[in-house]
């Protein structure tokens, strides 16, 4: 549904959508592109938190939605540029695909 509204809004100039592999954007870190390791049993307020994930050269931890939404902004915008994906995010054998 929402896609649909989307689409209708991009059919009216007001919008543009995008239609992104999620291959590898929840799990390569934007700096580095290394891959990184889920963390286990992280807990908040005794609430396990199971979608975080830590870089091993940065040491940075991201939540896995928010780590996603930064990888395919930066697909995005070497798309955009280039019409390529950026390589620590490309699909063997699809480097053309978005
Ligand atoms: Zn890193």
């Amino acid at each position: 549904m929402i896609r649909r509204l989307l689409l209708e809004h991009m059919a009216r100039g007001k919008c543009l959508v995008f239609s992104i592999d999620e291959f590898r954007t929840s799990r390569m870190c934007v700096s580095h592109g290394c891959q990184h390791q889920r963390v286990e049993n992280f807990r908040i307020g005794g609430q396990g938190i199971f979608a975080l994930k830590s870089c091993s050269t940065c040491r940075t931890v991201f939540e896995r939605d928010r780590l996603a939404a930064s990888a395919m902004a930066i697909i995005l915008t070497t798309w955009e540029a280039s019409q390529t994906r950026s390589l620590p995010w490309q699909r063997p054998g699809r480097p053309s695909q978005a």
